[in-house]
């Protein structure tokens, strides 16, 4: 067996635990930049805890809270301007993926002037020490190296991913996430599901990547079965789900993700469908795809998750992000081009082609 396994990311894990252990940030620096969204800070309850840490530790701090869902690169220079204005030396990213994503371009463009060409692309400088704390769960962005921004030049999603940008510690307080709205906790748990499914279905799997989806899975498989329009989601499913979104974190940053992602990226950036949806809508089929050509990984997929086959996965997927509507012929064409261009497409266990990818947005969203 050939292994090689980083993982360099202090994880706090538990309710309270950013209170607790919020000697943490002292670690990191001496002046705090406060990367996060409109809302989402300040409605988890996050930002307040993180307010009464820096201030206990007598540790000065900016708050920037432009940060859009789908940040473009244009959305992280603004930030990344008033970071270094502010002089910052380290960088709290607060939120869901956008936010937390925004932190890590942020820590790097503070450091280092980079055009649009060089930011996808390096040579990176070490970028200030970055600390996530996730307000959904889904993502697993506070365990990445990976930073996905819109990038409106080439009308796509582009990944900046490099090693130092795997931020130094994560606070997850499932707590964080109880003010979600249904609909985002479904798409992020089903994002998390799709890191899961492909981590553990890629060319790049290994013995410690299959070892944390399978845990991942085993979680979120029933989870999934129970969340339900007809009441809240409780502590334990919010529990379970930021830890095995987290655990689907370090398996796609040991393995990236694959032809899912890459054909949702289209989906979000063309029909600005949120980004755990576009992937969920596209798991049945690539479940199915995967299946033709290797039915015991898959089986092995399924029975993790407790789904006796994919047209069980299938219908809970349907239920929870219905779909009533199609792609036009030219969309069709379009979007499977730019798939073929995201870097992520040759992680999957068989390469799909061109023709593969517009099988697999057919069946999966239908086309006029
Ligand atoms: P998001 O875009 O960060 O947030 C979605 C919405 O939920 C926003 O309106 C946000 O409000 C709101 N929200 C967040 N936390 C909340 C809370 N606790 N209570 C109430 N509302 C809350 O969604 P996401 O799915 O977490 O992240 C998606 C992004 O992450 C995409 O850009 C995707 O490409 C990227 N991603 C990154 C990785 C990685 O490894 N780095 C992996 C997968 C996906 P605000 O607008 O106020 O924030
Ligand atoms: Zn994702």
């Amino acid at each position: 067996m050939n292994l090689s396994y980083h993982m360099p990311t202090r994880v706090i894990f538990g309710k309270n635990s950013l209170r607790d252990q919020a000697a943490e940030f002292g670690k990191h620096g001496n002046r705090a930049f406060i990367v996060t969204g409109k809302t989402s800070a300040l409605k988890s309850g996050a930002q307040a805890d993180t307010e009464e840490a820096l201030s206990m530790l007598s540790i000065p701090y900016r708050i920037y809270n432009g940060v859009m869902p789908n940040p473009t690169v244009a959305n992280i220079r603004i930030a990344a301007s008033e970071a270094k204005d502010f002089k910052a030396d380290f960088i709290i990213g607060i939120g869901g993926g956008s936010p937390m994503d925004a932190a890590k371009a942020v820590a790097l463009l503070a450091v280092q002037d980079l055009d649009d060409a060089s930011l996808f692309k390096g040579p990176y400088r070490d970028p200030l020490p970055i600390i996530a704390v996730p307000t959904t769960a889904g993502t697993g962005s506070e365990v990445t190296p990976y930073s996905i921004l819109t990038d409106t030049k080439d009308e796509t999603k582009k990944n900046l991913s490099h090693e130092s940008l795997y931020p130094k510690a994560a606070f997850l307080d499932p707590s964080y996430t109880e003010m979600l709205p249904f609909d985002v906790t479904v798409n992020t748990a089903i994002d998390a599901l799709s890191h899961a499914l492909e981590s553990f279905l890629s060319v790049r799997a290994n013995a410690m990547s299959t070892l944390i989806t399978l845990e991942a899975l085993r979680l979120l498989g029933p989870c999934l079965m129970e969340i339900d329009h007809a009441r809240p989601v409780s502590y334990t499913v919010r529990e379970r789900l930021l830890f095995a979104s987290m655990l689907a974190g370090m398996a796609i940053a040991q393995t990236g993700t694959t032809v899912v992602h890459a054909m949702g990226y289209a989906l979000t950036y063309h029909r600005n469908i949120d980004h755990g949806k576009a992937n969920g809508l596209l798991i049945t089929e690539y479940m199915r795809y995967i299946r033709t050509h290797y039915p015991e990984n898959v089986l092995r997929a399924l029975d993790a998750m407790s789904f006796g086959n994919v047209e069980d996965l299938g219908r809970v997927l349907e239920n929870l992000i219905p779909w009533n509507d199609s792609l036009t012929e030219s969309e069709l064409e379009m979007f499977s081009q730019k798939t073929l261009t995201v870097k992520s497409v040759v992680n999957t266990k068989p390469a799909p082609g061109i023709a593969d990818i517009k099988r697999l947005y057919k069946r999966a969203l239908g086309v006029k």
